[in-house]
């Protein structure tokens, strides 16, 4: 259902139009964007950046007025990454584009140069145990090489319908061959590394391709001593056609980074004491930790921006809140939601005394869905609330009442669990999955900073709403639907506990 359907009369409100005033007129998204995402740069957890990342944020805030501190809920392994350097120097001399992947162990010295090696296709794990030491001193090549670069949606542009349904059946059968072909081995994507490594090779490359142009996934490693790569698809693609054609190209691979041992992780937390109501919160929420191949732009800069922007907004134009108003900037999302699930833990008065969380995680987009994760009457409170948006952010916004509880995904799941009324800001995905989510090219410039300041009002708006309501909200759950295969009621999700040392075996 669209809210404007919703049939609230919207009412001048001093409050409401002094916070979109203040966030169209001196918005401060991109002086925080420039800081965060180009000065400080991606937030892997356990890195330094991470940690610089909290400090500058409590900075901000008490900059701002807003109390705030950086909550330590475990430890992480201690890591920073290097340069990476990655060159064909045989047959022909080449700068390839690609990158260690976060944790790769660190080279030496120039690093190392050796010849490279296509994963083989074995009859099975014994004959793949023979061909092992093969592997001793070469990087081994460990991805399928994709048989276009062109994603599909230029195919379906420019291809005829023939060769467009010939290429994806042909990528199928690849896709599938190159699946037996690992399943062969005995291993699977996490142990093979490590067998190699074992066997002496100089480092793993591979080629996380995310369908799009210019675009891979930069995970972890898994490697403990060799350096573990991606490299573009156009390179990979080109080292891998000149070793199987005979070629035996040869690469040399600088990827610097340093051990730091076990470091704290934190949580940054900042709060407008309630002056009626101190003890029930309204909580924003949005994870500050990101995967490292660009800077965590928009996931999750931009759910981060739009917390920081709105709480700005609110300690100016709101500064005495009836209830009091909490951001948390969650560390380790990205390795379980493991911030916001030892906040759940460590602070359960502050759980149960919640009036509404509000989360922002997919991207840089204008807010497009809210559901209300199967409480019974959301309806009614986030339909009120909404009513004070303005009609230009309001009619993008489609709601699903009563909705189903989330069970992961993102932050908000953590406290769904716990049974608080907790709501996802959902937004417009601008090519999300394909583009920036966990690539290399999620980055400063993917930002839409017009939508973000949307999301920054709806978020302040709703924040001063849920404070001011003069009734608690209700927490009664709806009874969920039969499971279809199971033939059971399905059960709400039970809360997961983090995990408080991460990263060290
Ligand atoms: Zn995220």
């Amino acid at each position: 259902m669209l809210a404007t359907q919703l049939g609230f009369a919207q009412t001048k409100d001093p409050v409401v139009e002094a916070i979109v005033k203040e966030a169209n007129e001196n918005s401060q998204l991109e002086p925080l964007a420039h800081e965060l995402m180009d000065v400080i740069g991606p937030r892997l957890v356990g890195s330094p950046q991470m940690q610089q990342a909290n400090e500058w944020a409590v900075a901000k805030y008490k900059g701002w007025g807003i109390t705030a501190r950086n909550e330590k809920w475990g430890e992480w392994r201690g890591w920073q990454r290097g340069v990476s350097h990655i060159d064909m120097v045989h047959p022909r001399v080449k700068s390839l584009e690609g990158m260690q992947l976060a944790w790769s162990p660190s080279t030496k010295g120039k690093g190392v140069t050796a010849e490279t090696i296509i994963l083989p296709d074995v009859a099975d794990s014994v004959a793949f145990q023979k061909w092992l030491p093969t592997a001793k001193g070469k990087f081994v090549l460990i991805s399928m090489a994709q048989p276009t670069g062109r994603p599909d949606y230029n195919w379906q542009e420019f291809g005829t319908k023939d060769s467009f349904e010939k290429m994806k059946k042909e990528r199928t059968a690849l896709t599938e061959a190159w699946r037996e072909r690992l399943r062969k081995t005995g291993f699977n994507n996490r142990t093979l590394p490590v067998a190699l490594e074992k066997a002496g090779a100089a480092g793993i490359v591979m080629s996380n391709w995310s369908s799009g142009f210019g675009v891979n996934k930069i995970f972890s490693a898994y490697t403990k001593k060799i350096p573990t790569v991606d490299i573009a698809l156009e390179d990979y693609g080109l080292l891998y056609r000149l070793t199987e054609s005979g070629q035996k190209p040869r690469i040399s691979v600088q990827a610097e980074s340093k051990e730091r041992g076990v470091v704290p992780t934190f949580n940054t937390i900042a709060e407008i004491k309630g002056i009626q109501k101190p003890d029930e919160y309204v909580i924003l929420s949005a994870h500050f930790d990101s995967w490292d191949g660009g800077t965590g732009a928009t996931d999750n800069g931009t759910g981060t921006l739009v917390m920081m922007e709105a709480m700005r907004i609110l300690k100016k134009i709101y500064p005495n809140p009836k209830r009091t108003i909490l951001v948390g900037h969650w560390g380790s999302e990205e390795q379980g939601l493991n911030g916001s699930r030892a906040f759940v833990e460590d602070h359960p008065e502050i759980v149960k005394n919640v009036q509404a969380l509000f989360n922002q995680d997919n991207g840089t987009g204008r807010v497009v869905n809210i559901s209300g994760q199967g409480f019974l009457h959301s309806y009614n409170y986030i339909g009120r609330w909404l009513s004070k948006v303005p009609q230009e952010i309001r009619q993008h916004i489609e709601t699903n009442f009563p909705g189903s509880p989330g069970a992961g995904g993102s932050d908000y799941a953590s406290f769904v669990a716990a049974g608080a009324p907790a709501f996802s800001l959902s937004s417009l995905s601008w090519s999300y999955g394909t583009y920036t989510w966990h690539t290399n090219r999620d980055t400063y410039d993917k930002i839409v900073f017009d939508d973000v300041r949307s999301n920054a009002i709806l978020t302040a708006i709703l924040a001063y709403m849920a404070s001011e309501d003069p009734e608690q909200t209700s927490r009664e759950r709806i009874v969920l639907p039969v499971d279809a295969k199971t033939n059971q009621p399905a059960t709400w999700p039970a809360p997961k506990g983090p995990t408080r040392r991460g990263g060290l075996d």
